[in-house]
């Protein structure tokens, strides 16, 4: 069964070129039958694919992209890499069974990033899942995953409601652990590079700045590399754990959006607190222009950008075009602008 399905998906990737990549522009398009069974294929044959599950920068909803999170899959085997709320959802329309999560990558603990975690745990306590689960991320993690896992008790205890049920503890196979700067942890035949960034610039040497962390992650797997940035600023750290990769999935920041939009709903804020807000957005966040500088210096392979924060990306039709052109006034390799639910 599986050498029949991979015959099909080398047949498919001769025909049409990398049919499960949504780089591929090369005529003629494969049916979305075609697609999927390559994509199954694929899978199959321990090629990981990356899934932008949620490409909106948080921390406001909004109906045309999810909150921030990514899928990193393939049969049999999935890792989320931030979960914001959705998360557990988005992860069955991409195709994955929640039964095959394997681990969680939480990049900083903004509620943009986790607020799918519940509904993740829950899934597995209401279907009595109890495969290991290892939760990483920085400081901060533990508690919040102890404090969803007290939050699930009532529910736990209070079962379906049948008689003679017995109820499971919602920690069974919830691991946790805390990561550092410069950390290398092997996920199966997955490497995951550990890099602090900038989206947070607590004073050096103060206590929050000891706590508090946020991460870029890099992912080596056999066939292909991909480098996450989190939210951040510019930063060296996170150019040196992209360099060479196959892939670079960026967050963006639209600052110029953002700021009209912030002018538009806060007319009580002064002229000093916008420029304030506006030298932070610019610190902790990276503009198109950043992106390709980081990505031209780290020689990435192709670009994809997620975590689209204040921008027209949602509205403006134009937007992803702009976008991607900036980014290309730097940087000469492929750039994507995703939306929720493509596979690269
Ligand atoms: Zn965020
Ligand atoms: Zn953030």
């Amino acid at each position: 069964m599986t050498g029949l399905y991979t015959n099909t998906a080398l047949i498919l990737v001769m025909l049409s070129g990398s049919v499960t990549s949504a780089f591929a522009q090369v005529p003629p398009a494969p049916s979305a039958q075609q697609a999927k069974i390559a994509a199954s294929a694929d899978r199959q044959s321990g090629h990981f694919d990356w899934v932008t599950l949620g490409t909106m920068g948080g921390p406001m909803p909004s109906a045309q992209r999810a909150e921030p999170a990514n899928l990193l899959m393939r049969h049999g085997e999935a890792h989320l890499v931030d979960a914001g709320d959705g998360a557990a959802t988005a992860m069955i329309r991409a195709g994955s069974n929640y039964r095959d999560l394997r681990s969680i990558w939480i990049s900083h603990i903004h509620f943009d990033h986790i607020g799918g975690l519940y509904g993740v745990l829950g899934l597995r306590l209401q279907t009595r899942t109890t495969t290991p689960l290892t939760i990483y991320g920085p400081h901060g993690t533990r508690a919040i995953i102890d404090g969803l896992i007290s939050a699930m008790r009532p529910s736990a205890q209070s079962g379906f409601g049948v008689p003679g049920e017995v109820p499971i503890d919602p920690a069974t196979g919830i691991i946790v652990r805390e990561v550092n700067d410069g950390d290398q942890i092997s996920l199966g035949d997955i490497k995951v590079k550990v890099a602090e960034n900038t989206h947070y610039s607590f004073p050096a040497g103060s206590e929050e700045s000891r706590l508090f962390k946020s991460f870029a992650f890099r992912f080596d797997m056999a066939d292909r590399s991909i480098a996450y940035t989190g939210d951040t600023g510019p930063s060296d750290k996170v150019t040196a754990i992209a360099a060479g990769a196959d892939l670079l999935v960026s967050e963006m920041i639209d600052v110029d959006a953002t700021m009209t939009a912030l002018r538009r709903r806060s007319v009580e804020m002064s002229a000093q607190d916008l420029a304030n807000t506006e030298t932070h957005l610019k610190a902790h966040h990276i503009t198109t222009a950043d992106i390709g500088m980081i990505a031209r210096k780290a020689a990435v392979k192709a670009v994809v950008v997620t975590h689209i924060a204040g921008g027209g990306a949602t509205t403006e039709p134009e937007a992803a075009k702009r976008y991607a052109e900036e980014i290309k006034a730097h940087y000469s390799g492929p750039v994507k602008i995703a939306d929720d639910g493509q596979t690269f």
